[in-house]
């Protein structure tokens, strides 16, 4: 049975639904004002394993992973410019073309690492009303005040009545002295007070009419909003990265309290951060690398291009609590893993049943369901899948021999928790689908040639069959003779 981590309780619980065969998750998306980078790769991979994993449990999912397009500013406080407003002001676009781009742009980088399509991907913009309406529930509650123009959740008030901080395990105290005082904060009651509509100053293009101003809502009202319009007042799971938990996350739990009078997250769970070479990832620290710099190899901290899948396979070798530093060589390293997990099921596709087992597979489906069931824990799971390839490799030098029987079992094992579940793409280069396609022509044109080998070798015209396998091993082939033809590498 499936256990998950609960940041709020700090311990692995069972995972029971609300509503019985059915999961509510929502998952904090991008704001799309450039290009996604790896801190947007990894909850994306995380909870899309769980997204997948779900489902292969029975469960019917409502994955809703939101887009920001209004309301984010320069600063997580409510001070500076809206992110996008200022993308738009210096590209001289309108901000939803902003919007559009970087979405179009997102989705792009999504697909090329296999995270699938969540259920609903509702934008910010497209739910003011919404939020001006749980903005008025939480005034009516009388947890918010109104300072020109500007609607703020008063702290102090909602903390006599319920626990500010739990998430995050701060306490009022430790808020008070971490939050920055910052120009424009004089109409706040305190500095730790946050904005849930703000006035838009002159200057500010984006921005709509509200009871108390022309203006737009704060950052962390639209999760808060579209997170109960699409998965109802409580529901099961909300997911993001660590670095989201405050004041995001404790924000968005302090309005649903607010506003409902309770909880509306069953289990809050986060993925931890990425380091690139040791170092916090950062635009200060020069080490701010996009996807599509990664796939291109574009990148002073890169020594060649590493493909999407390579990407996916090292941050699944991690548990998605644990850190992940990035480096070339640890890239490397899991490009060269990938292949022989990539090498491995080749070879399995292609064995040839015996009358019995003599290599050892059982339990291989339990052992990977117990993995995922103890939150979500892929780098045992690709233990064991790297422990079955033994297994694949020994049937296929005929040193052992599997059972038909034995043989579908383990095909239908990989499938479900290479493919489907990790969502690895094993089939095809580990770059991009149109790396693949053409990955996939070359390995027949390979094929092909050594078939007009194996076919000189049977006429006993031996100079046409030598030229072809000493060519192909100058070029780093390795060519095998096996009893049913050939097997190839580079
Ligand atoms: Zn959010």
């Amino acid at each position: 049975m499936l256990q998950i981590y609960n940041t709020l309780t700090r311990q692995k619980e069972y995972f029971r639904p609300l509503h019985e065969g059915h999961v509510g998750m929502y998952v904090c998306g991008p704001t799309v004002y450039g290009d996604a980078h790896l801190g947007h790769a990894r909850p994306a991979i995380t909870f899309d394993v769980l997204f997948r994993y779900l489902q292969e449990l029975g469960y019917k999912v409502r994955y809703v992973r939101n887009i920001t397009d209004v309301g984010h500013l320069e600063h997580d406080a409510d001070e500076g410019e809206d992110k996008i407003a200022k993308k738009a002001r210096l590209e001289q676009l309108e901000p939803m073309e902003v919007v559009q781009y970087y979405t179009n742009r997102y989705h792009r980088d999504m697909e090329a690492l296999n995270v699938l399509s969540p259920s609903i991907e509702p934008h910010a913009s497209g739910h003011i009303i919404e939020q001006i309406n749980f903005v008025q529930k939480i005034l009516d509650k009388g947890y918010a005040y109104v300072a020109n123009g500007s609607v703020y959740m008063d702290v102090e008030k909602y903390a006599k009545d319920f626990p500010y901080g739990k998430l995050s395990g701060r306490n009022l105290e430790q808020i008070v002295t971490e939050t920055r005082e910052l120009d424009g904060q004089a109409e706040k009651k305190h500095s730790y007070d946050f904005a849930l509509w703000k006035k838009a100053a002159p200057e500010h293009i984006m921005h709509w009419p509200s009871p108390w101003s022309e203006g737009f809502p704060g950052w962390h009202m639209e999760c808060s909003t579209m997170g109960t319009k699409y998965l109802g007042e409580e529901f099961d799971i909300h997911g993001g990265g660590m670095d989201l938990m405050f004041p995001h996350h404790e924000a968005e739990i302090a309005q649903s309290c607010a506003a409902l009078g309770h909880d509306s997250v069953r289990y809050w769970m986060h993925n931890n951060m990425i380091t690139i070479a040791g170092k916090k990832m950062g635009k200060s620290y020069h080490n701010f690398i996009t996807l599509e710099q990664f796939f291109k190899g574009e990148h002073e901290l890169l020594t060649k291009p590493f493909g999407p899948m390579t990407i996916r396979f090292f941050i699944l070798m991690a548990h998605y609590r644990s850190t992940v530093d990035f480096s070339s060589a640890a890239l490397e390293a899991a490009e060269k893993g990938f292949a022989r997990l990539q090498e491995a099921y080749a070879r399995l596709l292609k064995l040839t049943p015996a009358a019995a087992t003599s290599v050892e597979i059982k339990g291989l489906r339990e052992q990977c369901a117990e993995a995922m069931d103890d939150d979500l824990n892929t780098p045992i799971v690709l233990q064991h899948l790297f422990d079955s390839a033994k297994a694949i490799n020994t049937v296929a030098d005929s040193k052992g021999t599997i059972s038909a029987a034995d043989l579908d079992e383990l095909k239908a094992v990989w499938k479900t928790y290479a493919i489907d579940v990790l969502g690895l793409r094993l089939e095809g280069a580990a770059g991009s689908s149109l790396e693949a396609d053409g990955q996939e022509a070359y390995k027949k044109a390979i094929d092909l040639l050594l078939q007009m080998r194996l076919e000189a070798k049977q006429n006993k015209d031996w100079a046409t069959s030598d030229k072809i396998r000493n060519e192909l091993t100058a070029l780093g082939f390795t060519i095998k003779d096996t009893k049913d033809g050939f097997e190839w590498s580079l």
